[in-house]
């Protein structure tokens, strides 16, 4: 039986969401893994220099900075819980200040390599434009 409206299918080919996410954790671009994703600290770059994909599609939005506090707080409220209990004579002066210290570089270290992933999270599941051109229907 004919449709009335022939609906064009485009057989794309798989995007691996592991290796998308890992490439854009390692600041890389999703598609080649030899491009650099950034153009300078957080700033995602327009296309790859590599492959030529392009990566302005992306929406990461609030989420890195989500997802980064989540990891970070986990990792230096524990922190903070153990050094306490192994070590409850401790100045707090000096505690707090390292703690403070740790809790910004981590951050700033995290920070682009949790956008990254996610990037390569939108790349493999062709969110926001990834996926090419929208077919229009004959
Ligand atoms: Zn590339």
């Amino acid at each position: 039986m004919m449709q009335a409206f022939p609906v064009a299918r485009v057989e794309a080919e798989r995007r691996d969401l592991g290796l998308a996410m890992r490439r854009g954790f390692l600041g890389r671009c999703p598609h080649c893994g030899g491009g650099r994703l950034f153009r300078a600290y957080l700033k995602v770059a327009d296309q790859c220099p590599h492959c030529g994909e392009e990566l302005f599609h992306q929406r990461a939005d609030d989420a890195p900075p989500y997802i980064t506090m989540l990891i970070v707080g986990h990792f230096i409220v524990a922190g903070i819980l153990a050094v306490d209990s192994l070590w409850p004579d401790a100045p707090m002066l000096w505690t707090g200040l390292c703690w403070a210290a740790l809790t910004v570089a981590a951050s700033l270290a995290l920070l682009p390599r949790v956008k990254g992933a996610l990037v390569g999270y939108q790349w493999a599941l062709r969110m926001h434009g990834f996926g090419g051109p929208e077919k229009e229907p004959m």
